[in-house]
């Protein structure tokens, strides 16, 4: 009987203990297969290619005798929560791009979510990152062993020539007796120690984008990972605790960024403004606490709905800009955008114009923004007035811009209505509510009732019991007839919106009872899983 109690996640990737008798790993890390199953060496038939057809796979496969469970991609193998499940020469994948996606999103499809993954052979410093990000989490010496077989001397950053061993790179314990092969297993774990630390803290892509680069193959799978959308989405976390880096020309392309160019176009809430002014970002986030931000907001002082051009997300309305990770992001600022760049974000302006019309958008913009900004202007058949004069910052600038809006009418801008749109996917009437308070303790009040609290680290709102009675539907989780005391576990959940994501807020209903909490997974692994806690709960109330 084994256990594996995930303690966190990062989309894919999992952080946590397997259990197996007396035997406990942390997670990711090595296991001896021989000391768990002595007996699985002996199968044969557990090693079928994975390129095989789906009749030789019925055919020949075999999945062992009980667990671990030897799974193919094709296989129809009985796993249950919690089993170690062994993924016979998945190190043939790494050359291999597009089998390495299809395989995996064909088992992740499949098997129980909360199922310790096992790698043999698959391991080395340059490609644990990757493998720990497609949601393994136990692998072996094997790999770093034949690397010493060939004399190759490992790092995470590519692999030498055995001489490295005495050039000083590396004090390891190995390296300072002149042991390749002690120097080679060391560094696979310092990697390991290293993943876990960023898994914690929810910061793996940021690993794996760095770690890739040695690779092209490398670079092609987490660029492949990024395109199925449909299986990679449900497991990304809708904010996190950390800021979001973006770095690289695949940061573009993360899910996070597609998933907030998708809400802004589609869930945004009709505009209250006739008017759009579309404004650069800052360095500083959230934008509004920058210097040229201050200007803006004065000038325009309300006459339109202030659009935030920006790389990687594209459109930032501003009463977003708090959300994650529109209020969390990094970027490398040159002013330059390359011509992958200015399509993805003239692809997510036009997005959102070609569905919110105003009656007259202007474009207080420079360089790669405005011309982004052009791109989708000519795409949606709408025109752009231009209103910087040099610099957007520039008095000149700010003048002309003033005149633009000379007589427009001034409306407030509504981060209640906005954020609430983009969270849940709901328009709520948000007249007479207000905002009272000081981040990181704000609140949304209305006749003296507080309906939501601001979670001042991702922007997202946080209903209360009265604040859940304003959204109509979505975000539900059912459990059983109990009462729960705490956290929301896995078993207890009968039903979930298939929309929930980790981090988002949902309203927990069961007999008499209900809660407010934050998922602390996805509502499809929710349904899927045996073990582990679905929703921290913050308050519970009996009906
Ligand atoms: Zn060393």
């Amino acid at each position: 009987m084994s256990l594996f109690d995930i303690r966190r996640r990062d989309c894919l990737a999992r952080e946590g203990v397997f259990s197996q008798g007396d035997l406990e790993v942390r997670t990711p890390g090595i296991i001896d297969m021989h000391q768990i199953s002595p007996a699985l060496d002996g199968e044969v038939w557990t090693n079928v290619p994975l390129a095989a057809s789906a009749g030789f796979v019925s055919r020949y496969h075999r999945s062992g005798d009980g667990s671990p469970v030897v799974v193919h991609p094709l296989g129809k193998e009985p796993v249950t929560s919690g089993d170690l499940v062994v993924v016979a020469n998945w190190h043939t994948t790494l050359a291999r791009p597009p089998d390495f996606v299809r395989f995996l999103a064909a088992l992740k499809g499949r098997l129980p979510p909360d199922t310790a993954w096992y790698a043999p052979g698959s391991a080395l410093p340059t490609t644990a990152a990757l493998l720990v990000y497609a949601g393994f989490d136990l692998f072996d010496y094997r790999a770093v062993d034949l690397e010493t077989a060939k004399g190759s001397f490992c790092l995470p950053e590519g692999i030498f020539p055995g001489d490295l061993v005495e050039s000083g790179v590396c004090t390891c314990e190995g390296c300072t007796s002149g042991n390749i092969g002690r120097h080679n297993r060391l560094a696979l774990e310092r990697e390991l120690a290293l993943i876990r630390r960023f898994v914690e803290e929810s910061r793996l892509r940021d690993l794996v984008e760095s770690r890739c680069r040695s690779d092209p193959h490398q670079v092609a799978i987490m660029r492949l990972l990024d395109g199925e959308e449909s299986f990679m989405e449900p497991y990304t976390p809708v904010a996190r605790p950390t800021p979001f880096i973006a770095t690289t020309s695949e940061s573009m392309r993360r899910i996070e960024v597609t998933r907030w160019g998708r809400r802004v176009a589609e869930r945004s809430p009709p505009p209250i403004h006739e008017v759009a002014v579309l404004l650069p970002c800052s360095a500083r986030k959230p934008y509004s606490t920058s210097l040229s931000h201050h200007k803006f907001t004065r000038v325009v002082s309300g006459r339109a709905h202030e659009l935030i051009v920006t790389s990687p997300l594209g459109l930032v309305p501003r009463e977003l800009e708090r959300v994650y990770p529109a209020g969390h992001y990094d970027v490398p600022v040159t002013g330059h955008w390359d011509k992958e760049e200015l399509g993805l974000i003239s692809s997510v302006i036009a997005g959102y114009l070609g569905r919110h019309h105003y009656r007259r958008v202007l474009a207080h913009l420079e360089g790669g923004a405005l011309e982004a900004a052009r791109m989708a202007a000519e795409v949606c058949g709408i025109s752009l007035e231009a209103t910087p004069e040099c610099h957007p910052t520039d008095p000149a600038s700010l003048t002309a811009l003033d005149a633009a809006l000379e007589g427009e009418r001034r409306r407030p801008t509504d981060m209640v209505r906005g954020v609430l749109a983009w969270q849940f996917g709901v328009l709520v009437e948000t007249r007479g509510m207000i905002i009272r308070g000081r981040p990181p303790q704000e609140r949304v009040e209305k006749g003296g009732r507080i309906f939501f609290t601001v979670d001042a680290r991702t922007g997202l709102l946080r209903p209360t019991f009265d604040g859940w009675a304003l959204l109509p539907e979505g975000y539900r989780i059912g459990i059983d007839a109990f009462t729960p005391r705490g956290d929301i576990l896995a078993p207890g959940v009968v039903s979930a919106d298939e929309g929930i994501r980790e981090g988002d807020e949902v309203l927990v209903l069961g007999e008499g009872v209900s809660a407010t909490g934050r998922a602390a997974m996805g509502g499809p692994e929710m349904l899927r899983s045996r073990h582990g806690v679905a929703v921290r709960v913050r308050k519970i109330k009996s009906d």
